[in-house]
């Protein structure tokens, strides 16, 4: 079956699934293979679930009339995606970078919904299966689509490039996230600028944060279509005010109190406001757009318990937003510091450097006490009080009573560090 056949019939089923647990009736089951699951297997149970058809690669689950046996259903679902993208119109917005995609997504989505037909990446689906997912819920009517990109290694983003086919796009920053794949910063730099790379051939536009050094010199040859900054006039100037602890900023005047934590939320947001001005959102709109969304699954979250104010910011760490976490904790305006912080993965054979770093950058910072948690941390020279594990900070607290403190947790996903709360 060619691909226009497989689009005609997707139109009428306009729904990817890829997860016999959340079949939606008629939707399209795509039997994915991973390490350790066989997609094909659970075709047949796909379909007793109301699935319209099962796309499937292996010729001994094929049911006449039910499955579309394909070459490699992972292939089909790419080139079935990008084809889709092609017919339709929607603007697509591309964004990747080390850190704060998906909270920078979702503030743009916040804005650029106000005024269009907006759909954006689905929470985190933002591999080669989960963008071309994204990319099938665009609709006949769909005006802009934002699409998050993440990588580990290089090339991706340049594939995942090829397939949505971006007309603008953005990196948040290049921060030490991947370390390991990438192959230093340098590596990601490379890997992340695919993005920027895929614009330019195509004669697509960069959206630009100008106050980001490694931005500004690594995108002299891109074009430049707009960018913002506080301090650079060529640009737009959007003016950060205050983070203590909720970032408020200013634009043409208007003053914005959003509900986030840590300065460099200020980024995420002030992109967020300068894609609502070239689309030409109101500037009201746009405020109330930001002031609205509150941040989602342990990502900076402020949270009062027992008369702490704890800034929860379990959901990921690497080094470079583990540094910006604790220089944004740091200037908080506050008596009584503690530190939860645990380990940051994927780091390869940078990690006891790394977490070295960190242990000295809070140790330079001051604060009133330091609780290093995991196996790299436990390795570091500090004074701190280290815990390997998280069971042995959990029976240290319960000998402890802590005054009322303004608390960081930050840590790998792997830690799952908000675990602390409860614990205290
Ligand atoms: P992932 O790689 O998991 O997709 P992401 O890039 O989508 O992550 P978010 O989920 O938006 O990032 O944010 C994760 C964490 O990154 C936040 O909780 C915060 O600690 C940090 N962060 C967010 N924005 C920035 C930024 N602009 N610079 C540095 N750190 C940031
Ligand atoms: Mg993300």
């Amino acid at each position: 079956m060619d691909l226009a056949e497989l689009h005609k019939i997707f139109l009428q089923h306009p729904n990817a699934c890829t997860d016999t647990r959340k079949i939606e009736k008629n939707c399209i089951y795509f039997a994915l293979k991973g390490p350790n699951f066989n997609g094909n297997k659970f075709a047949k149970d796909a379909l007793n679930k109301e699935a319209a058809y099962a796309i499937i690669d292996e010729e001994q689950f094929h049911i006449i009339g039910k499955t579309i046996l394909v070459a490699d259903v992972l292939k089909t679902l790419q080139n079935l995606a990008s084809y889709h993208r092609s017919q339709n119109r929607a603007k697509i917005i591309s964004l990747t970078g080390s850190n704060g995609k998906t909270t920078t997504k979702e503030l743009i989505y916040s804005v650029l919904s106000k005024k269009y037909k907006t759909i954006a990446t689905e929470g985190n689906l933002n591999n080669h299966i989960g963008v071309p997912l994204t990319l099938l819920t665009i609709k006949e009517d769909t005006e802009i689509a934002i699409v998050e990109m993440g990588a580990n290694h290089q090339k991706e983003i340049e594939f995942l490039s090829s397939i949505a086919q971006p007309d603008f796009g953005y990196i948040t920053n290049f921060g030490k996230a991947h370390l390991e794949g990438f192959g230093g910063l340098k590596g990601i730099i490379k890997g992340k600028s695919e993005l920027y790379d895929y614009l330019l051939s195509n004669k697509k536009h960069v959206f630009l944060n100008a106050d980001d050094n490694i931005q500004e010199q690594k995108l002299s040859h891109y074009i430049k279509k707009f960018g913002f900054s506080e301090t650079n006039k060529q640009y737009y100037p959007i003016k950060f005010l205050d983070a203590n602890p909720l970032v408020s900023l200013e634009f043409e005047n208007i003053i914005v109190r959003t509900q986030l934590i840590g300065s460099y939320n200020f980024t995420n947001c002030a992109i967020a406001i300068l894609i609502g001005k070239y689309f030409n959102v109101s500037k009201t709109d746009i405020k109330a757009a930001i002031e609205g969304y509150e941040p989602k699954n342990n990502r900076s979250q402020l949270i009062k318990k027992n008369e702490h104010r704890i800034v929860l910011d379990a959901y990921n760490a690497n080094p470079s937003s583990m540094k910006a976490a604790l220089e944004s904790f740091s200037k908080l305006d506050s008596e009584n510091k503690i530190l939860f912080l645990g380990d940051m993965f994927e780091l390869g054979k940078t990690a006891s450097d790394e977490h070295q770093a960190i242990a000295s950058l809070a140790l330079k910072m001051g604060f009133e006490n330091t609780f290093l948690i995991g196996e790299n941390f436990f390795n570091v020279a500090t004074s701190f009080q280290k815990f390997k594990s998280f069971e042995d900070l959990k029976n240290y607290l319960k000998t402890i009573i802590l005054k009322p403190s303004s608390i960081l947790i930050k840590g790998s996903r792997g830690m799952a560090l908000e675990r602390i709360i409860e614990n205290l």
